[in-house]
């Protein structure tokens, strides 16, 4: 064992993870987030800082923010069993319904004194439907869904056709615009073609999709892919998506990812194993530019090329800031390889929801409040710090909560943090038939399963099914059966089937529970060039070294003491 002292303020590891915690922490900063005096659109961007903290608004304010804060506050709401968040959401659908356009049933940015020109971005359309898709769901509101068929008639009738694939060769719509005829130019395609040409709108369009099952979002789903997939010249032979210089966002990582992720879910309703396994081939490649932790790069760079564009010859190899819109997405895309016959991807989705604890806001007390400034039209100064506890920042450094000391941070992240915690805590456990798969062990408490895993505290998994079935207990990567001790009511037996702990016969209620030795071990690996080590216990890690300015260990051990 290493010597805990080392690590936490009191001198040990900290506390168990209690999702039910970080959710109701970023439902908090979600609401605090939205400005009143503005539609209730929340600030995108925010310096959080020992100098000073404020936040402004921007483009993004609209039906990126929206969309993703509504999404991600449902979300949180779920896993604490009480949506705590719904006075805000209301103000959020409010906001939505007034972006929607009448006449084409897109979502708007309105022209404002903030400078924001008016019309459809292509990636707002795609926050919007997540917001709208959980609205659906967890509302049981047949609004929500009148809109997403309007904002799909919408988004078929503005897309560009062109042999076997739809795309969106424009960042905004605007009506009556003129649509370029020639969508390529000698180094791909006129515009990003994952953060506008399409690739983003996937993943709610394929959730839509199974959701539904409509004949137009399946047209859709297999033209956009199509076009990213074989089209676009965004992933090389390789799977690999390095920036050549061609715009701003050429090698933007969430939008790569968030595209991959999408198209996994509709390969994986369609059981398509080509499309499967080229998004692992991607998965793969996008692994090895960030870490085992989940920290991913906000971008990567030129490989050594010279760019396409002069103006952004200033791309690194791989940018040394994170962003967690990236985590969540690589969450997304883990799950969905694990669900399609890659059992180890389950270790890495648990692994990654490590960057989701170590980047949420929970300690605000280095942070300076302005007291002696007003508000302006685009920026608040009132209480910033406390409102963005529970916030998700990005842009960290691989050992570091901050950018090399700075902490600028984006809505887009705060909710993706949010999104992030669901996906964990709802594949956590899965149930077919009456067969109750285990494939991540973490606290849960849910309507069909009662969940508690000790670590760091205790090496205690406990286990209680809500529903008389049979348990599958996956055993992690990180852990062999012979290092296990099980205990099962009734002197029923467990068995060892595929890496699965099977105990079989439980009746509602009943508790399985296992033990083992929580061992500490430091792991070195190298995280977008550089060499690192982290402090683990299974799957959950507690610090990286050398440390950076805000070191890892704050932000990744929970005090006991810590008011959540
Ligand atoms: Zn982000």
């Amino acid at each position: 064992m290493v010597e805990h002292g080392k690590l936490g303020k009191t001198g040990n590891l900290g506390k168990a993870v209690d999702y039910r915690e970080l959710a109701a922490l970023a439902i908090n900063h979600y609401e605090q987030m939205l400005d009143p005096d503005y539609h209730y659109l929340p600030y995108f961007f925010a310096k959080i800082g020992s100098d000073e903290s404020f936040a402004w608004h921007s483009e993004w304010d609209f039906g990126d923010a929206v969309g993703r804060f509504l999404d991600a506050s449902i979300l949180c709401g779920e896993i604490i069993g009480k949506r705590i968040g719904r006075e805000a959401e209301e103000h959020m659908k409010e906001a939505l319904r007034w972006m929607q356009s009448d006449s084409d049933g897109l979502f708007y940015r309105m022209s404002n004194e903030w400078g924001v020109p008016a019309g459809a971005n292509m990636f707002d359309q795609r926050s919007v439907f997540l917001g709208l898709l959980s609205w659906h769901k967890f509302d049981q509101d047949v609004e929500a869904l009148v809109r997403m068929e309007r904002m799909l008639k919408g988004m078929r009738a503005i897309a560009v056709e062109r042999d076997d694939y739809i795309c969106y060769p424009f960042e905004t719509y605007v009506p009556g615009m003129k649509v370029p005829e020639q969508i390529y130019t000698e180094h791909g395609f006129i515009v990003e073609p994952t953060h506008y040409g399409g690739g983003v709108f996937i993943l709610p369009l394929a959730i839509y999709y199974e959701r539904t099952g409509d004949p137009l979002a399946e047209e859709m789903l297999e033209k956009l892919t199509n076009f990213v997939v074989y089209h676009s010249k965004v992933f090389a032979e390789d799977g690999s998506f390095w920036s050549q210089g061609r715009y701003p966002d050429d090698g933007h990582f969430h939008s790569k990812m968030g595209a991959v992720a999408g198209i996994l879910r509709y390969a994986n309703l369609k059981q398509e194993r080509t499309l499967i396994d080229w998004c692992q081939k991607v998965y793969n490649w996008a692994c090895s530019m960030g870490s085992t932790y989940g920290w991913f790069p906000e971008g990567t760079g030129l490989n050594g090329e010279e760019p396409v564009d002069e103006k952004y010859r200033w791309l690194p190899g791989v940018i040394q800031h994170s962003e967690t819109c990236c985590t969540t997405d690589m969450i997304h895309a883990a799950i969905y390889l694990a669900k399609n016959g890659n059992a180890a991807c389950w270790d890495d989705a648990d692994r990654f929801a490590n960057t989701l604890v170590a980047s949420q806001v929970r300690d605000i007390s280095w942070a300076k409040t302005v007291t002696d400034k007003e508000d302006t039209k685009t920026r608040t100064y009132r209480d910033v710090p406390e409102r963005y506890r529970g916030g998700f920042t990005g842009r960290m450094n691989p050992n570091d909560f901050s950018n090399a000391g700075k902490v600028d941070t984006m809505a887009c992240c705060c909710a993706a943090g949010g999104r992030g915690l669901h996906l964990v805590w709802d594949n956590a456990t899965t149930w077919e038939g009456d067969r109750l798969y285990v494939n991540i062990w973490l606290n849960k408490t849910s309507e069909d399963v009662r969940m508690e895993y000790g670590v760091p505290e205790e090496g205690v998994l406990c286990v209680t099914p809500l529903r008389a079935g049979d348990i599958w207990i996956r055993l992690p990567g990180w852990l062999t059966a012979d290092e296990v001790k099980c205990r099962a009511p009734r002197g029923l037996a467990a068995s060892v089937k595929e890496n699965y702990l099977v105990v079989q016969g439980l009746s509602a209620g009943e508790t399985v529970a296992l033990t083992f030795a929580p061992k500490l071990v430091w792991r070195n690996e190298s995280v977008a060039g550089k060499p690192y080590e982290g402090a683990w216990i299974g799957n959950r890690l507690f610090d990286v070294k050398p440390h950076g300015v805000m070191p890892m260990y704050k932000a990744l051990v929970i005090e006991p003491e810590e008011e959540l």
